[in-house]
This record gives C-alpha cells, structure tokens and sequence, in this order.
C-alpha cells in the first residue's frame, strides 16, 4: 500500500503505523467483516507485512469470534493496551473490553471516546499496515473515523444486490467528499457453489458491482463466492484463508491484499 497520502487532509495518524485502510460497506450483512479477517490474515501470511486488525464495528463487534480471541488485553507501563494476536495479526476489538452479550447502547459522543481509546490508547508497536473493519454505513462514526485518522484508502464490501450496490455508492461517495483514495471495491457472496455439483448460481445477480465499480472509476478487485466453508471457518474463527489456504476463496483474497 501507498505510504502516506495524507495531502492536504488535518487528520492524525497514529504512532508507529504506516498504512491504514478501512474496510466499510454501504450495509450490514454483505460480509464487511469475514472480508477484513481474510484480508488482514493474508496481508500478513502471504505479503509478510506486520499487520493490526481493529474492529471499530462497536455496535456488533465480531472480530473475537472470528479471530478466536478472548480475554481483556493487558496494559503497559505507559497505560497502553497490548492488542492480541492470532493468525500473526494484531487485534483491538470493543468486544474484549465489554461482556459478550452486553448491548452497547452509547450515543456518538461514547463511540468516539471508545474509538479514541481503541486506535490511540493501544501499543500496536510498529505496524505496516491497520485494517480498520468499520461499522456498515455512512453515518457520523464513519466520518469521524475517516477523518480523525489518516486513512491510506478505504475498500468497499457490496453484495452483487442492487440494493446493496446502491449503499456501496453512498460509501464511496462519503469517502470521497473526505479525500480518502478508494482503493477498490470487492463482490462477496457472488455466486453460490453448490458442494455437491459445484455448479454456480448468481443469487443475487451477476456483474452489477463491476458495473458500478465501472461506472463510480473504482477498481474492481475480485468475486468472493457465497461457500459453506467460508461461514463455518469464520464461526471456529479459524479463517479460510488459513482453514483451507488452496480455496478459490482464499486464492481470491491473496490476490486481493496483493494488490492492495
Ligand atoms: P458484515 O460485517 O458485513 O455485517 P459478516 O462478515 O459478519 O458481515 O458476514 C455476515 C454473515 O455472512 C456471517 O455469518 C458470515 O460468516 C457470512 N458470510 C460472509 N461472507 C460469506 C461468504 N462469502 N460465504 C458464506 N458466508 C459468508
């Protein structure tokens, strides 16, 4: 990834990072987070970067789950929280601080605060890059996010559904008006493979986010198909780029965070 790119944006970066880029989607659901996992993992065991993976999805935090991770992180001497690592990623989620079934019920002014803590209170030591997993949508969490951190580039997660593609525009849209380069957009759930005849069927339709992709002048960086081994290695969190690294799928997301 591009070092820097900050230009004429005011916001910060923190200490010790190089790159930051956020995975966002314009919805919930689309697999913004299975996405970020198996892009965090492979940036780091495929491209050897040292790699940090925040889950700033405070409202439905699932990188424990899908990290396999659980616990309270510890703190340093400086009052810092050591983030914890599986997979050779580093990981902060809101999800060790709070109880796994506790709602989070903060207005933005709460989420802030605890976002502030979680990127700037943690000793992530000297990363290549953080992968941001965003909370979906386009509101003021997001913009803070984009804005208060110096984002290297955001990808964008889309179902190949109008309805979603239409969000997707929205998110790129926002980090646009921010000057956030958009560094391309990603189909998850393309296609559905069935196990038994591995024929494929579009559920949701077939090529509408390269024709957004088109359209908006953003890359298209790959189909990940809608796979059983995908939802139930998330669920061990064991992800399928490190449960069965010869997949499709797992080929997909090495290309991906190649290109990156
Ligand atoms: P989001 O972060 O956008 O809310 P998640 O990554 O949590 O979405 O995914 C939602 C659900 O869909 C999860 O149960 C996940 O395991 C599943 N899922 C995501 N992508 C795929 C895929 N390509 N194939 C099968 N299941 C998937």
């Amino acid at each position: 990834p591009a070092s820097g790119g900050g230009g004429s944006r005011k916001s910060a970066s923190i200490e010790g990072i190089k790159d930051i880029i956020a995975v966002a989607s314009g919805k919930g659901g689309v697999g913004k987070s299975t996405t970020a996992v198996n892009l965090a993992v492979a940036l780091a065991k495929t491209c050897k970067l040292k790699v940090g993976l925040l889950d700033a999805d405070v409202y439905g935090p699932s990188i424990p789950t899908l990290m396999k991770l659980e616990g309270k992180p510890e703190v340093n001497e400086d009052m810092k929280m050591i983030p914890m690592k599986n997979h050779d990623v580093w990981c902060m989620s809101i999800g060790f601080l709070i109880g796994k079934d506790a709602p989070v019920v903060w207005r933005g002014p709460m989420v802030m605060s605890a976002l502030e803590k979680l990127t700037r209170g943690v000793a992530w030591g000297e990363l290549d890059i953080l992968v941001i997993d965003m909370p979906p949508g386009t509101g003021d969490t997001q913009l803070t996010i984009s804005q208060r951190l110096r984002l290297s580039g955001a990808l964008i997660v889309s179902t190949p559904q109008d309805i979603a593609l239409i969000d997707a525009r929205r998110g790129a849209n926002m980090f646009r008006k921010v000057q956030i380069p958009i560094l391309g957009l990603i189909e998850n759930m393309s296609c559905f493979k069935c196990p038994h005849c591995r024929e494929k069927t579009y559920i949701f339709g077939h090529g509408g986010a390269r024709k957004t992709a088109e359209e908006m002048g953003m890359e298209f960086l790959g189909e990940i198909p809608l796979e059983v081994e995908i939802r139930s290695s998330s669920d061990e969190g064991s992800p399928i780029v490190v449960s069965a690294p010869s997949s499709e799928a797992a080929e997909a997301y090495n290309e991906i965070a190649q290109r990156v």
